[in-house]
């Protein structure tokens, strides 16, 4: 649970709980439809993705102002300190608040709000990644760069996420262009539902530096090839992965023998409140379940700092990564 790790693949939508939800919906005049916390956390232990994206959209009808987006950040870095995170690259998605009337600077500037303390308060340092939905369309896309262009200070990367399946990367090749000409860094989900083609259309089209989940390269012993040899970062979800079925249980799930054929892997907790755990967590159940050891969970932790956008301050990456290096598991 100490082991200093960064997170690379964390949404701070996936991070609200269900007292958080209650608070902000009561704050906002909001009827959720649920009894209790009680009633909302049984929710969570959805059985499909439809039930789950379902719950997931439905609940972001609570946040509405700067303050609920600061305060759903400072939850997250909260509980993320507790689980030995010193850096985390977050995700948030404009999209799914700008549809509902939430102005983009509120949530960007409300966001940025808790992580602009997070070092001091938390040990925490951070970065924004905007991500565009890909079951909408790459207009939209472009119209949320657009908009989004005020705060490009304090956004470092853009990320492709939600449904894949039907909806390629090639798709947002002109939004990733116009991000990369506004200096922005790219990553994308891929290979998670989607097939293997879309690590590639990634890599090729959209010119992305990290694969967001990339399970599935593994059906492609060319790709993986291509992976090692041009060391594409994985932010793995192995938590996420069993709850949404992309394999069955965690003792099934391909990760060490993704770390054997040399990939560099790192694991992450995607939607923590809804996949039973933060990062941490996330590690402990890899021990568990996949028998990794502790070399191997170093291994992750230091893969992390290594894929993680701090080329702003290489001293505090050898600084973390040393850590590593000399943490003693208990
Ligand atoms: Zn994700």
């Amino acid at each position: 649970m100490s082991l200093p790790k960064a997170e690379l693949h964390l949404h701070i939508e996936g991070t609200l709980e269900p007292e958080l939800a209650f608070t902000l919906a009561a704050r906002n005049g909001v009827e959720l439809p649920y009894k209790d916390t009680e009633e909302l956390r049984r929710a969570y232990l959805f059985q499909d993705l439809q039930s789950f994206l379902d719950l997931y959209y439905g609940l972001m009808a609570v946040l509405h102002t700067e303050d609920d987006f600061a305060e759903l950040a400072e939850a997250y870095l909260a509980r993320a300190a507790t689980q030995g995170v010193r850096h985390a690259e977050i995700f948030f998605d404009p999209q799914a608040h700008t549809s509902r009337g939430v102005p983009i600077g509120t949530v960007i500037e409300g966001l940025a709000r808790a992580l602009d303390r997070s070092l001091e308060r938390h040990g925490i340092s951070t970065l924004l990644i905007m991500c565009f939905l890909r079951d909408e369309s790459a207009e939209s896309a472009m119209e949320t760069l657009d908009a989004a262009k005020p705060h490009l200070h304090r956004i470092a990367a853009v990320g492709l996420d939600s449904a894949e399946a039907g909806h390629p990367p090639s798709k947002f090749r002109e939004v990733y262009k116009a991000a990369d000409a506004l200096g922005l860094r790219k990553v994308a989900h891929a290979g998670e539902e989607g097939p293997p083609a879309y690590i590639r259309e990634a890599l090729d089209v959209l010119g992305v530096e990290r694969i967001d989940h990339g399970l599935r390269c593994m059906e492609d012993p060319e790709l993986v090839e291509r992976l090692v040899r041009e060391r594409v970062p994985l932010t793995l979800c192995p938590l996420s992965n069993v709850r949404l079925r992309a394999v069955d249980t965690l003792e099934e799930h391909p990760l060490a023998r993704m770390m054997d054929a040399g990939l560099l892997c790192t694991v992450n907790s995607d939607d923590p409140a809804y996949f039973g755990g933060y990062v941490g967590d996330t590690f402990h159940a890899v021990h568990e379940a996949l028998g990794l050891g502790e070399e191997r969970l170093r291994e992750l932790a230091r893969n992390s700092f290594v894929a993680s956008f701090l080329e702003g301050d290489e001293e505090r990456r050898a600084r973390l990564i040393a850590e590593v290096e000399t943490y003693d598991f208990p």
